[in-house]
């Protein structure tokens, strides 16, 4: 026992946690500060890339931008480490995601450092290396509570889309304490950047809806970063075989690479009557739609077992036929998600135990500022073997 009485003293103390003690005399010495200068984060600026309209040639610019402050207490200001671009990117370069406007910065995946605390945060510190999440959950609302986080009633898919994102060298995140998440010490940052978006994508809408069990035949249509993220994950199950279907075969070398027992080219339009040979005419117990197709989801339906489960995991623009006529006495199962980010804190386990290794994802590595070139090689992605860019601000 110490003589100032605090019985505490011999406790491991983590160093950066303010002590609860008021009068503690020791903890507050090894405190860190939380705060900056207000005078500094009010006048600074930083670069971003930002959505200029699908018609500007100069669409996307990496430009000069006011850097994000605290607006709200439960905000945290976020210093970007590394970034990465999404096939979601693309399609709001094209213009297909009205809810994206001219002015915006884009980007909702990537890894940082806290810099900046709203008064409400708790758990993090100044300081503090974090997983930013695709999805914004405030984790009050009814749907939070119901861990549905992708459809939270104040924040959701809000990143890079209604607000500024994180392909910049901040980033503001509302609800910091929710939707960021503690990265352990010695990860690696690009692989850990995997897990904002597509490895919880793959995992909850593939796997987890799609029920996959130990001795499964799984066919995963679409072998793009998304439909590999599924396919690692889905080896969680030990399912039996593991299909995977493709148009272009360096994916589907990739694929092969990381675990698909299988691999189909689906270039001619016979992938249907493939898969039936493949399986004995039986078809698969779970098909998982990652490309966002009429006829990727035809193939989906064409292959499914007695019993099968169909998760759709792409985003779809255009309607599809449902073939009840055959489907209705198959007890099939079809489902749909906007992935809900529930399991990343398991994956972030997974990586850090070594069961999980996503970095094998990035082909690219860009530094932040070279992000249009980036940009460029993402967008023509068959042409330059790419899956994921790296964003590096050092
Ligand atoms: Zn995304
Ligand atoms: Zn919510």
């Amino acid at each position: 026992m110490a003589d100032d009485g605090h019985l505490f003293l011999k406790l491991p103390c983590n160093w950066r946690r303010a002590c609860w003690l008021p009068a503690c005399r020791i903890h507050v010495m090894t405190t860190v500060p939380q705060e900056t200068a207000p005078s500094e984060s009010k006048t600074a600026t930083m670069h971003a890339l930002i959505y200029r309209g699908a018609s500007n040639i100069n669409n996307p610019a990496w430009e000069l931008h006011k850097r994000p402050e605290i607006q709200d207490a439960t905000d945290a200001i976020v210093r970007i480490t590394t970034s990465t671009i999404c096939g979601t990117d693309l399609h709001i370069l094209k213009g297909d995601v009205p809810s994206v406007t001219e002015g915006r910065i884009l980007g909702h995946e990537g890894v940082g450092v806290i810099e900046e605390l709203g008064a409400a945060v708790s758990a993090f510190h100044k300081g503090d290396k974090v997983l930013i999440s695709c999805i914004t959950s405030c984790g009050k609302c009814d749907f939070c509570r119901r861990q549905m986080f992708s459809h939270c009633r104040n924040g959701g898919w809000i990143l890079g889309n209604t607000i500024d994102g994180t392909q910049a060298e901040y980033v503001r995140i509302p609800y910091a304490d929710t939707s960021l998440y503690a990265l352990p010490v010695g990860i690696e940052e690009e692989a850990a950047a995997m897990l904002s978006d597509i490895l919880p994508t793959g995992f909850e809408c593939g796997v987890l809806n799609g029920q996959v069990k130990p001795g499964d035949t799984v066919a995963i249509v679409g072998a793009g970063p998304v439909g590999l993220a599924a396919l690692m994950t889905a080896q969680f199950y030990s399912p039996a075989a593991i299909i995977c279907i493709d148009v272009d075969d360096n994916r589907l070398a990739v694929a092969k690479s990381m675990g698909a027992t299988a691999v189909i080219n689906s270039k001619d339009g016979n992938a249907i009557d493939q898969v039936r040979e493949l399986t004995k005419g039986e078809g698969v117990d779970v098909a998982m739609e990652a490309v966002g197709l009429p006829e990727t989801f035809d193939i989906c339906q064409g292959i499914l077992a007695p019993g099968g489960h169909l998760a759709n995991i792409g985003v779809h623009g255009k309607p599809v036929i449902l073939h009840l006529e055959r489907l209705w006495d198959q007890n099939a199962t079809l489902t749909t998600r906007l992935v809900d980010t529930v399991t990343t804190p398991m994956l972030i386990k997974a990586l850090e135990a070594g069961t999980l290794d996503p970095g094998k994802m990035v082909t690219h590595r860009f530094k932040l500022g070279d992000i249009v070139k980036a940009y460029d090689t993402f967008g023509n992605a068959a042409a330059h073997g790419a899956l994921k860019v790296a964003l590096k601000n050092n």
